[in-house]
């Protein structure tokens, strides 16, 4: 027997054990994906956290109100707080605060962390919700200033930071062009001018990239996305670096009765514990369409973060765990716009044409009319998003077979 092996079996012979605790030394990510934030039901040994259906909490006195930690469930419920619990372990923060969508997230974010007459930098290529509700909600009715810029040029956001800015609003990779962000940069420069840095990387997962590791005070995502990672539910978290931050976050959310369904909570409980093989084969299979759809004659240009031809592929590699780097991406065909819906229009099944990304099922989406339609076009165009912009969600099937769907319509445009 192998020397090394003889030692390690003699000292776990010399430990005395018990079934149902858990071992020493540190836990390895996949192992948390599955187990984080989850422990068998007290009472009845279920191994799955119960779904508490319970608007409110007994308590045994008035002086012990609040003695096992619920009250009433608009503060906290014990499934959303498994699944917080959950959500920071896997994103190596202090807390989280999961909400009724992504962007009642983004939400909470704003009218929790600015006020009005504050300034916010915010990236100018994002989820087309963020970009509608920071121009027509907070900017116009409730007088929070914004300045979209260019994210990709750290000098530019430094430009446009004023006296009054106290936020940096990031999303990398951006939805749907995919650039990214210097993050380590961007969280300096914030801390430099005392402003938080928020960064929404729902299109990456933290299986690849965590935020608040280069910098950022507060994560945002949208848990619709890879978290559920099959289409069955909404959520979000706001996913908080420390204490100060998380007590604001927290008290909003009750304030704003902002809350996650413990039904939501308990089916994503259970999603998220795949979400490393799902993102590894999603990623993978990204890798091989991009690559296919490089050498396709009739497609223009192919962005994929994996791609060598990937403009920034530096910052790709740089932050992005493990050589993954998800499953989004998107493509131009020749004849621009027209070609694009025609290619869109004549899809065929594994493909589904629809808004949502990073879902088992493989996605394309017409970002003009759908995910993005809330953008001001001049604004959606400068970013790159034309009427026949494609972008695509890999889900995990075959990937030969959502190559063979996409060269059929190819072949048609
Ligand atoms: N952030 C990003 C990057 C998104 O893609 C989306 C939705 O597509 C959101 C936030 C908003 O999430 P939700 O749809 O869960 O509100």
């Amino acid at each position: 027997m192998h020397a090394a092996r003889r030692t390690f079996q003699r000292r776990a012979m010399q430990t005395a054990t018990k079934a149902g605790q858990w071992m020493e030394g540190e836990i390895g990510y996949e192992t948390k994906l599955v187990h984080a934030g989850v422990k068998p039901d007290n009472d009845s040994g279920a191994i799955l956290t119960p779904c508490f259906f319970s608007t409110t909490f007994v308590q045994e006195s008035v002086d012990k109100y609040l003695d096992k930690g619920y009250s009433y469930s608009r503060t906290n419920n014990p499934t959303v707080k498994a699944l917080e619990d959950k959500v920071a372990t896997l994103e190596n923060a202090y807390g989280a605060v999961c909400v009724g969508t992504g962007m009642a997230a983004t939400t909470l974010i704003f009218a929790g962390f600015l006020k009005t007459g504050d300034h916010c930098v915010i990236t100018e290529c994002s989820y087309g919700g963020t970009n509608r509700i920071a121009r027509e909600h907070f900017q116009a009715d409730l007088g929070i200033t914004f300045t979209f810029c260019d994210f990709r040029d750290v000098d530019t956001i430094k430009k446009n930071i004023k006296p009054n800015t106290r936020m940096i609003f990031s999303e990398t990779p951006a939805n749907p062009v995919l650039s990214l962000v210097d993050l380590d940069a961007v969280s300096a420069l914030a801390k430099e001018n005392n402003c938080l840095h928020v960064v929404d990387t729902t299109f990456v997962t933290p299986y690849i990239l965590r935020g608040l590791d280069h910098g950022a005070d507060i994560v945002l995502q949208s848990l619709t996305k890879y978290y559920d990672g099959h289409n069955i539910t909404n959520g979000g978290a706001v996913i908080c670096k420390n204490k100060e931050i998380y007590d604001r976050a927290k008290h909003c959310q009750n304030m704003h009765g902002n809350i996650m369904a413990p039904m939501t909570a308990f089916f994503q409980l259970q999603t998220c514990k795949t979400m490393g093989l799902r993102v590894e084969k999603q990623s993978k299979n990204a890798q091989k369409i991009a690559e296919w759809l490089e050498t396709h004659p009739k497609v223009t240009k192919v962005f994929y973060p994996g791609l060598k031809s990937f403009p920034q592929k530096d910052l790709a590699d740089k932050y992005h765990r493990n050589g993954l780097h998800g499953g989004m991406l998107w493509f131009d065909v020749q004849g621009g716009s027209p070609s694009g819906k025609k290619l869109m229009d004549t899809i065929q099944r594994p493909w589904s044409l629809c808004e949502n990304l990073g879902s088992t099922e493989s996605i394309i989406t017409a970002c003009a009319v759908m995910t993005h339609a809330n953008m001001l076009k001049e604004d959606r165009e400068r970013v790159g998003v034309t009427d026949g912009f494609i972008r695509v969600s890999c889900g995990i099937e075959d990937a030969d077979d959502l190559i063979r769907a996409l060269d059929q319509s190819l072949a048609q445009i």
